[in-house]
């Protein structure tokens, strides 16, 4: 494959990683998936994630506070991560958004944190890294409020309709393992039919294994594999996909 591809969503902090950290990048590597996006998804891991990227050429970090982990952090937080990205490193405010599907989950606080992030992301002009999980018109109406310069709705499972309008407001959608199982039929229809400059790829690894290995941590390398499953849904070469992937990853980050 002549085109590098990028994994536009992968936690390469997380601790599943912190053994083997470099055989996870090098075997990335080898299977042709040469750039990494690293969100942070608490105020540490912003730390860690930018020191990560130094040693990723061609690769980027985004600074965030991730639905699920508001209870853990206070509302000093928010100018603390003002301070973080004023120092110029991250490409993204990421990742942010609501998860509705998680039952002790806070809405009010999610909502809070996440309206006061997609401010920072208005104030410093910085792309979205949104996680929407069980609340796809909910994000849509905060970013209506408080619109942003796009991003990426990571692991998109909205419907058709959703999909359009993220694709309005200046978002890519991400896929990864989810098409990788042929029960996902709704998710592998929208991989197929959106138009392919709205669509990027994502391992999320750690998490969303592929069906190919279920119960084993989800692997950046697994990319190369998603995009071949994306370029046989859209009858395309897997070149004409790594490309157009590649292509619209780096425009709507700034890579
Ligand atoms: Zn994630």
């Amino acid at each position: 494959m002549a085109v590098s591809l990028i994994d536009t969503h992968l936690h390469l902090d997380a601790p599943e990683f912190a053994a083997d950290c470099e055989a996870v990048v090098q075997a990335a590597h080898a299977a042709g998936v040469g750039r990494f996006v690293l969100p942070a998804i608490h105020l540490p891991s912003c730390t860690a994630v930018a020191e990560l990227v130094q040693a990723l050429p061609g690769s980027a970090c985004a600074f965030g506070i991730h639905p699920l982990y508001v209870k853990e952090a206070h509302e000093d937080d928010i100018a603390r991560l003002r301070d973080l990205l004023a120092g110029g490193r991250a490409c993204a405010l990421g990742e942010i958004g609501l998860d509705g599907f998680v039952a002790d989950a806070d809405p009010e606080l999610q909502e809070w944190f996440f309206i006061e992030q997609l401010k920072l992301a208005k104030a410093f002009d910085l792309p979205v890294l949104l996680h929407v999980r069980r609340a796809q018109d909910r994000v849509l109406k905060y970013l209506r409020r408080h619109p942003v310069r796009g991003g990426i709705a990571h692991a998109f499972n909205g419907s058709v309709q959703q999909a359009r309008i993220f694709i309005e407001m200046g978002f890519k959608l991400g896929f990864g393992g989810a098409m990788s199982y042929s029960g996902s039929s709704r998710i592998r229809q929208l991989a197929a039919s959106m138009p392919l400059e709205s669509i990027v790829l994502e391992s999320d690894a750690p998490d969303i294994p592929p069906a190919w290995a279920p119960a084993q941590r989800n692997e950046p390398a697994n990319v190369a594999r998603f995009a071949q499953i994306l370029a046989d849904l859209r009858g395309l070469p897997l070149d004409a996909v790594a490309e157009a992937t590649t292509r619209n990853a780096c425009e709507v980050l700034g890579l």
